[in-house]
């Protein structure tokens, strides 16, 4: 019973785990080069996995990927899911995988994709263009290269307010700048509030952006110019499920309005034979202990489902 999951991250990870224990044959396809997921870049501690308080994403990500690797799964890396198909006994996949196209018969499908930052498309092109304009967190450039410098933060959650306090903390001053209030963790904003380094302004939009290799200019709404030397674009994520609409009609899996696939209790998509665990889904709070309990539960699902007859889409 070969059980083929997209994405290897914690809730890949945990589900190809899972499977092994079930008595399932778990394949993991990752489009990247390696394991790990979001916090493999994460150099905050991690806030919300009981009995690891001072572990920064990147060491418990480095845990969770020993024990992957040493279990006995198939990993493909740097693998596409290019189409999918009804196939006898479940789906065919067609992958395009470094070594070439490639067909997969499978019995169930786990989309564990994740998600990724969000930006305007206006914000993505400026990053294009200059090294200066970062998008989303969790970047080595932030951790290594940003000291003494002015940083224009755009973005009022909690992750423009984690880095404004990093960025203070290693001597910057930071003007974090978001459209309407801020709506980051109550002791976050609190804790900004405390840092001359930083100045926070609500209700403010840049009028116009302009990036160079050394710097990015600001025009605001009431005429007044500045420069700064980094740009963080922090508005949030996205999931990433655009694959399912590379799927024909039958098997594509309802969304939701913002593009996460609706799941139900048991972790099962509207489309029989597919399941989706972690970020993917509309999950109440994202994070590391939420993707493992969803994928353990993904496969103990698919276990169930299989000897119930309801795999067959
Ligand atoms: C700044 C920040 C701080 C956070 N801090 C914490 C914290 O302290 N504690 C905590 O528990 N959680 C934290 N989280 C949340 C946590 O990172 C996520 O909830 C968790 O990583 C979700 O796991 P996942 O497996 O669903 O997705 P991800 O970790 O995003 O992994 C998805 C994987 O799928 C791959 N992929 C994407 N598309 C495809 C595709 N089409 N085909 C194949 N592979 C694909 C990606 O390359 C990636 O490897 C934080 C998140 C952020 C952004």
């Amino acid at each position: 019973m070969i059980v083929a999951i997209l994405g290897a991250g914690p809730a890949g990870m945990s589900c190809a785990n899972a499977c092994l224990s079930f008595g399932l044959e778990p394949v993991v396809i990752e489009r990247g080069d390696h394991l790990g997921g979001a916090q493999r870049s994460n150099f905050h501690p991690n806030l919300w996995l009981l009995g690891s308080p001072s572990e920064s994403g990147q060491d418990l990500t480095r845990r969770l990927v020993a024990h992957y690797t040493e279990l006995a799964t198939t990993t493909l890396l740097n693998t596409r899911l290019v189409g999918l198909e009804q196939a006898n006994e479940g789906f065919l996949l067609h992958l395009d995988t470094p070594q070439g196209a490639r067909n997969m018969a499978v019995h169930a499908l786990v989309i564990a994709s994740g998600m990724r930052p969000y930006a305007t498309p206006e914000l993505t092109a400026l990053a294009k263009t200059s090294p200066r304009v970062i998008i989303g967190p969790l970047n080595d450039t932030i951790r290594d290269d940003i000291h003494q410098a002015r940083v224009l933060v755009l973005g009022g959650g909690d992750n423009a307010l984690d880095h404004a306090l990093f960025l203070a903390e290693r001597g910057n001053r930071v003007r974090v700048c978001t459209r309407g209030v801020f709506s980051g963790r109550e002791a976050l904003l609190a804790a900004c509030r405390k840092r001359p380094e930083i100045l926070l302004i609500p209700y403010c939009r840049p009028e116009r952006l302009v990036a160079g290799n050394l710097e990015v200019a600001a025009l605001w709404a009431d005429g007044e110019s500045d420069t700064w030397d980094w740009l963080l674009v922090m508005y949030g994520y996205k999931p990433n499920t655009e694959i399912v609409e590379h799927f024909p009609p039958q098997l594509r899996p309802e969304r939701h309005p913002g593009g996460h696939l609706v799941v139900d209790t048991w972790q099962r998509t509207s489309v029989a034979g597919i399941y989706a665990a972690g970020d993917v889904t509309d999950t109440v709070q994202p994070a590391i202990p939420t993707a493992i309990a969803q994928g353990l539960a993904a496969a103990k699902a698919i276990e169930r489902d299989w000897k119930a007859g309801r795999l067959r889409p």
